[in-house]
């Protein structure tokens, strides 16, 4: 196999070495006879191209993303966003989790845009991530900047590492739950959150 593709490709110290392993995982492969050269050719790229999209979240901060004009606003009712798609990455396995986000707060004296919440959420989850830490990560981030009263999202998600490796489970639904200020001390303002969310029902195409 040609070493063009790693040559042009690498920009990075681990782009190049992981150019490189892929190239020489597939170069064995080609050797064996079980995949043409031809169809493998472009797949160091591909592969790190894939890397470097799903962890486009690294090189972002949420003060970025958030932190545009706050919009003073007396609302004080609970601000729910449902049903928020994202696909995220294991950090244990490098494989995909893809899911859907319910979001919630109540406003402390300023709102944010609606557009805001599911960005945010994107770039939490285009970065190496465990769920657990992604719900943590989503709630703690916007509690810091935008100071609400509240704040709770609900994760649902099918992970292919559980799905395709090891214990092959593909119709499992994995929920986490974070939980901040009211949310954590009301319990009928987590109830009215956690009742209302809908999670993956009615996304059977994923199970
Ligand atoms: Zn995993």
């Amino acid at each position: 196999m040609e070493t063009t593709a790693v040559k042009k490709y690498g920009r990075t110290p681990w782009q190049v070495m992981l150019a490189e392993a892929i190239q020489a995982m597939m170069a064995e492969m080609v050797d064996r006879g079980v995949v043409p050269a031809e169809h493998v050719a472009e797949t160091p790229r591909r592969v790190v191209d894939t890397f470097v999209e799903l962890f486009s979240g690294v090189d972002q901060k949420p003060e970025e993303v958030l932190c545009t004009d706050f919009i003073e606003e007396q609302y004080s009712q609970m601000v729910t966003v449902r049903n928020i798609p994202f696909v995220s990455c294991c950090s244990h396995h490098l494989l995909s989790f893809i899911g859907t986000a319910d979001f919630a707060y109540i406003p402390d004296g300023r709102i944010v845009g609606f557009s805001k919440i599911p960005r945010l959420i994107e770039m939490f989850a285009r970065r190496p991530q465990v769920q657990e830490r992604l719900a943590e990560d989503i709630v703690t981030s916007f509690m810091r900047i935008v100071r609400p009263k509240g704040c709770a999202v609900l994760l649902e998600a099918v992970h292919l590492c559980m799905c395709i490796r090891g214990i092959k489970v593909s119709g499992a639904i994995t929920r986490t739950t974070a939980l901040r200020g009211v949310f954590a001390d009301d319990a009928g303002a987590k109830m009215e959150f956690i009742s209302g969310c809908k999670g993956l029902g009615g996304t059977e195409w994923l199970r």
